[in-house]
Formats: C-alpha cells, sequence, structure tokens
C-alpha cells in the first residue's frame, strides 16, 4: 500500500489516484498523515480492507501536490558510513570496523519537505547523497533485530543534502548542522509499506544528476541492515511511530570524487529507489 500527503491531507494512492483517508473512513482516521502513526497498526486494520475504501472517491493528482510522508517526526536520526565504498571515499582507510552504534547523527526537522520543488544552495559546497528511508509505525524501545521489520511502517525515499564546508569547519565534524539547511530533507513521494516489496532488503537505489547517473547501488550493500539499525539505535533512544531513519548513502557523492564535484543553479537532482519512486529537485541560487 502506498500513503502519501496531498495538500496536507493523508490519502491512499491507488495508481494514479488518490483516495482520501479521512472521507474514506468517516473521520476516524486523518485528515493529516502525521496523525495516522499514533494509530498505525488500526489504521493498516482498516486500510488493508480494499472493501473498506472501496466505494470511496478517487481523484486524480498532481504530484508536485506530495508533502513528506511523516512531516513532523519526533526524532530524525541519520547514519553516516553505512555502505563500505562510501565509507572508503569519504577517507576511511580500511573495512568498517564492527561497531556497537554506527555513526549517527540528525537532520533537524526544519529541513524536512516534500518530494518535489526547488533547492536553494546556500553555498558552492552542497552535495547529494540518496538514500533508504525508514518511518517507524509503533513505539520501539530495545527491540531484537528479529523483530524489528513488525515497528516499520514503510519506506520512503530521501536526499541527504550536504553542505562540505559546514561538515568539515571543525573542530570536530558539524553533520547535524551542515545536513539542516531548508530544503536539505526532501523525503517522499510516498510512504511504502514493506509487504508491497519483493525483497524489503534489497532495493535498487539511484542518484542522477542532469540525466548523469552519480550514484548506484542496492539496500542490500548496507553494512547495517535495516533491523540491525533499528535494534541498535532502539538500544539506547526508544523510537516513536511517525520517527525517520535516513539509512545511509552509497558510494558516488561529489565529496569523494577528484576533484570534488558539488551542485549548481539549474541542476536537475533525481533520487530514485526501484519499487517506491522518486524525488526531483532543481537548485537555484
Ligand atoms: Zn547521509
Amino acid at each position: 500500500m502506498r500513503i502519501a500527503a496531498l495538500s496536507d491531507r493523508a490519502v491512499i494512492v491507488d495508481g494514479s489516484v488518490a483516495i482520501d483517508i479521512e472521507t474514506a473512513s468517516r473521520g476516524r482516521f486523518g485528515p493529516a498523515i502525521a496523525g495516522l502513526y499514533p494509530d498505525w497498526d488500526e489504521f493498516i486494520d482498516w486500510a488493508s480492507d480494499p472493501a473498506a475504501w472501496a466505494d470511496a472517491e478517487r481523484t486524480e493528482f498532481d504530484l508536485r501536490q506530495l508533502g513528506a510522508p511523516s512531516p513532523s517526526p519526533r526524532q530524525v536520526f541519520a547514519i553516516g558510513l553505512n555502505y563500505q565504498e562510501h565509507a572508503t571515499e569519504a577517507g576511511l582507510k580500511g573495512a568498517m570496523p564492527d561497531l556497537v552504534i554506527p555513526p549517527t547523527f540528525t537532520k533537524f526537522a526544519a529541513s524536512l519537505t516534500g518530494p518535489y520543488g526547488e533547492l536553494r544552495l546556500p553555498s558552492s559546497r552542497v552535495d547529494w547523497e540518496v538514500e533508504l528511508v525508514v518511518v517507524v509505525g509503533r513505539y520501539c524501545d530495545r527491540v531484537d533485530a528479529g523483530a524489528a521489520w513488525a515497528y516499520v511502517a514503510g519506506l520512503t525515499v530521501g536526499q541527504d543534502f550536504s553542505e562540505r564546508d559546514i561538515q568539515r569547519l571543525g573542530p570536530v565534524p558539524q553533520f547535524s548542522m551542515a545536513k539542516s539547511f531548508p530544503g536539505f530533507g526532501p523525503t517522499g513521494p510516498w510512504l511504502v509499506t514493506p509487504d508491497e516489496l519483493e525483497d524489503r532488503d534489497d532495493l535498487e537505489l539511484e542518484c542522477v544528476v542532469n540525466g548523469e547517473i552519480r550514484q548506484k547501488s542496492r539496500t542490500s550493500a548496507m553494512i547495517v541492515s535495516v533491523s540491525d539499525l533499528i535494534a541498535q539505535l532502539s538500544a539506547i533512544c526508544p523510537l516513536y511511530p511517525g520517527d525517520v531513519i535516513f539509512s545511509g548513502t552509497p558510494s558516488g557523492v561529489g565529496m569523494g570524487r577528484n576533484p570534488e564535484l558539488y551542485l549548481k543553479p539549474g541542476d536537475e537532482v533525481v533520487s530514485r529507489i526501484r519499487g517506491i519512486g522518486e524525488l526531483r529537485q532543481l537548485c537555484v541560487a
């Protein structure tokens, strides 16, 4: 099932049409998508019986009206160096060591935005990072990896735009600030429930700038899998319904190239995961 935020209302996406959830459920769920997460299990129970919304009105929609699938999470986690080739291009020598907790930072909520639109470049050092984003569907405290998928509401596409000067200003890396300018955290275009995907642990993802493939990998190459991430994060921080996890980016970022390459006004960034969908950002000065 695909769930989206359309003009600030929660909808089920069925092919090219949307079904308004509050209307179809006669006020039981919605109107906003953020309101679904605290009652996610009940919502899925209702929504997974198509007879429940078979007679509901279907409306065509414009993709540009879509917002972030979880627009106001209580917590946003972002994982660094979760693909070996990216760890190498980022300067780590040898294999990533086994860690109890992977490198973790946040993208402050002010950076979150929907799947389509303009990205205002605050400098000439803005980089791209396509990522699988996990949205939590149940309160989750110290869960085992084996049970972790049951706590996932769904998956979506994310782009972890990063300003590399601020990130490297020192005396220690400033990941959270460097990755939190307005518009630096687009997600979408919708939430896809894990049962929709043939293999939820092996999704092809890519980032294309001006038609040129800059990143291409599969989520099966992640060093810490989605279930292990949920186990390791929830060992310290309980996770809440609607929480968002940016799960790390594969190799091919601009900082890893020689010479380094960054986004400039006029560039179009497409971030895509097969089986989920794509984001599109047009860079402006
Ligand atoms: Zn990232």
